[in-house]
């Protein structure tokens, strides 16, 4: 029998071992709001584990982010997070978008700490009567409820990180405090993804380090991205999709394919959840999905009239 590193993708036969979740963005207007809806719906019936939305810098989705988690809640089976940062706010703020999300029927936080205001790189300071770090945020989180709480993860180092030791040490902070499940940020060499799971877990630290997956829907706007996350994109990557600016399909089938790569390597390799940065945007992740296994199943209709 052969010992191909693909036995595993060939074995793939049902998804039950594989764990999915949905990344989405509180919509501006109407026109994404219908976009992001009709991708909830496409991805669904997928059961994925749950579903996140963000929470824009600063706190500025803070309504947008509520209302599309309380949504969520109301109308689909789906299990919600909700991103939370606590830059720029008082903890008593704070606590209270927590106790908002108990209220309304909200069990899972995505604890961060956020970007400063002067943007990705400047010098943070917390808020004078807020939170001084994520731990402390996790922390919080687990006295007001029973929430899960998961945190970020940084494969390729956090642009603000001084050494190793102290990124570590920063995780190892928000998992004594209780969080129990880490998505990282994107990442295009799973082997940065590889040796970073081997230093936390040298460390002591053992929750999931999901791998974040992003689809290239465009390459300038990830590049610009990557850029100011301290994301790396490699060299072959920029060389996939040179010439592609004016091409959206041969764009897409590109992406579709670069992900799926990654994804299968990672799969390949033992990994059997994913976190998919979705951009609002359901058909890439739906067709990668697919080939991890991933199959339509009915779900549970529920009914969005008040009791
Ligand atoms: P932390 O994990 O607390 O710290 C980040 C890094 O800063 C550490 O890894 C370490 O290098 C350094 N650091 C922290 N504390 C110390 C210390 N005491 N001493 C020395 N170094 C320290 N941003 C949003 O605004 N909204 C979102 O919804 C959002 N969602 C995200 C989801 C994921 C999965 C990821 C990976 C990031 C997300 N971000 C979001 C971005 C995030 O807010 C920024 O990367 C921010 O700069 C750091 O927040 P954090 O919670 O990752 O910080």
């Amino acid at each position: 029998m052969s010992n191909s590193p693909h036995d595993r993708r060939f074995r793939l036969n049902s998804a039950s071992d594989i764990a999915v979740s949905f990344e989405f963005f509180p919509p501006k207007n109407e026109r994404m709001e219908e976009q992001l809806w009709s991708s909830i719906k496409r991805l669904e019936p997928l059961s994925p584990s749950f579903v996140s939305v963000t929470y824009g810098a600063g706190g500025s989705t803070r309504e947008r982010t509520h209302a599309t988690v309380s949504r969520i809640v109301k109308e689909t089976s789906l299990k919600p997070a909700a991103h939370l940062t606590c830059v720029d706010a008082s903890k008593e703020e704070v606590d209270e978008v927590i106790r908002a999300y108990w209220d309304a029927g909200v069990r899972h936080i995505v604890a961060l700490r956020g970007d400063p205001a002067a943007g990705v790189g400047s010098q943070y300071s917390p808020h004078e009567n807020g939170y001084q770090s994520t731990a402390d945020l996790v922390a919080s989180i687990k006295r007001i409820g029973d929430f899960e709480v998961s945190v970020s993860a940084y494969p390729e180092r956090h642009p603000e990180s001084r050494s190793w030791d102290v990124e570590i040490d920063v995780l190892k902070a928000k998992v004594d405090a209780g969080a129990t499940r880490a998505i990282t940020q994107f990442f295009f060499d799973n082997s940065d993804y590889f040796r970073y799971v081997e230093r936390v877990q040298a460390a002591g630290i053992n929750i999931p380090i999901i791998p974040g997956i992003v689809p290239v829907h465009s390459f300038k706007g990830i590049a610009g991205f990557a850029r100011r996350t301290g994301a790396s994109v490699p060299s072959w990557l920029a060389r996939r999709f040179e010439g592609l600016d004016d091409d959206l399909r041969t764009r897409e089938l590109v992406a579709a394919a670069v992900a799926a790569e990654q994804v299968l390597d990672l799969f390949d390799q033992g990994v059997d959840a994913f976190h998919f940065y979705t951009m609002n945007k359901a058909d890439l992740v739906y067709a990668i999905c697919h080939m991890l296994g991933l199959r339509h199943q009915e779900q549970p209709v529920k009914s969005t009239v008040a009791a």
